[in-house]
């Protein structure tokens, strides 16, 4: 999509589990080549958004669209299927497995509509192109020298990037990122603001929940604040910091 396009529309998205509404009508978009920051207190509803965006979970209302196209109630596999890429709060590595093979897997699911057909019927032709593109993201988020090794040796923050590097291979028109900073060391968490840095440069559109402050505030374009399920406030980093509702209910604990 052309840089500043609408990539994603989320419209008065709503998720409940029994009486308790953990996504409350919230709506934003996201615009090709932003990184937008979704941040908010605990239990404020920004992974159950996640889950919604990705397919994970089915709304209990509202609509998302995905460069114009509807795809609330579509799986999660029809979703990644067409760009939508995430990471995960808690690492997601095989253990045991090599860095490079943890990045294929993400090679398997690009524009395949069936797990079936990742595990089974690889041809040659198809393998070296799986191998070829988890090379070719190890590369792009600096790892290719450790790929060999098993993801279980690496740092934490390495391990991050082993699945913002999966996450690629899927080419996607949306990277999702849930806490990317979490436990990150100093120079790790500044690796990691220059990989993104460089994403959004090459026209990448992000979505990510972060709760280091600083991390947030240098590095995106945009925030969207959640307060029991529902929007608090949106706008740019400087004005979120400034907002009376947003100091109360959040920044200032
Ligand atoms: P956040 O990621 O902002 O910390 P969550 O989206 O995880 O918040 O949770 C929002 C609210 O929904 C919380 O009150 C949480 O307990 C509740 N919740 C999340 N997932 C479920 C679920 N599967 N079943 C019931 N309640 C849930
Ligand atoms: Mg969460």
């Amino acid at each position: 999509p052309a840089r500043g396009s609408e990539v994603l529309r989320a419209s008065a998205l709503t998720k409940r589990f029994g009486g308790l509404v953990a996504v409350d009508g919230i709506g934003f978009a996201l615009n090709a080549g932003e990184v937008v920051g979704l941040i908010g207190p605990n239990g404020a509803g920004k992974s159950t958004t996640f889950n919604l965006l990705t397919g994970v979970l089915a709304a209990s209302g509202g609509a998302v669209t995905l460069l114009g196209q509807p795809i609330g109630g579509h799986s999660a596999r029809a979703i990644a299927g067409r760009g939508v890429a995430r990471t995960f709060q808690h690492v997601k590595l095989v253990h045991g497995m090599t860095v490079l093979d943890n990045v294929a897997i993400g090679a398997h699911l690009r524009g395949h509509a069936g797990a079936a057909h990742a595990a089974l019927l690889l041809d040659r032709a198809e393998e070296a192109r799986i191998f070829a593109l988890a090379w070719q993201q190890l590369h792009r988020v600096g790892l290719a020298h450790v790929a060999h090794l098993v993801a279980d040796e690496l740092s934490l923050g390495q391990q991050r990037l082993v699945e913002i590097a999966r996450a690629l291979c899927l080419d996607p028109v949306l990277l999702l990122l849930d806490e990317p900073a979490a436990g990150l060391r100093h120079l790790e968490k500044a690796a990691l603001a220059k990989l993104l840095d460089r994403l959004r440069a090459e026209g990448m559109t992000i979505l990510l929940v972060e709760h280091d402050m600083d991390f947030v505030m240098n590095l995106t374009d945009r925030l969207v604040v959640m307060n029991f399920g529902a929007e608090l406030a949106q706008g740019r980093p400087r004005e979120i910091q400034a907002n009376p509702a947003v100091i109360d209910a959040y920044l200032g604990t």
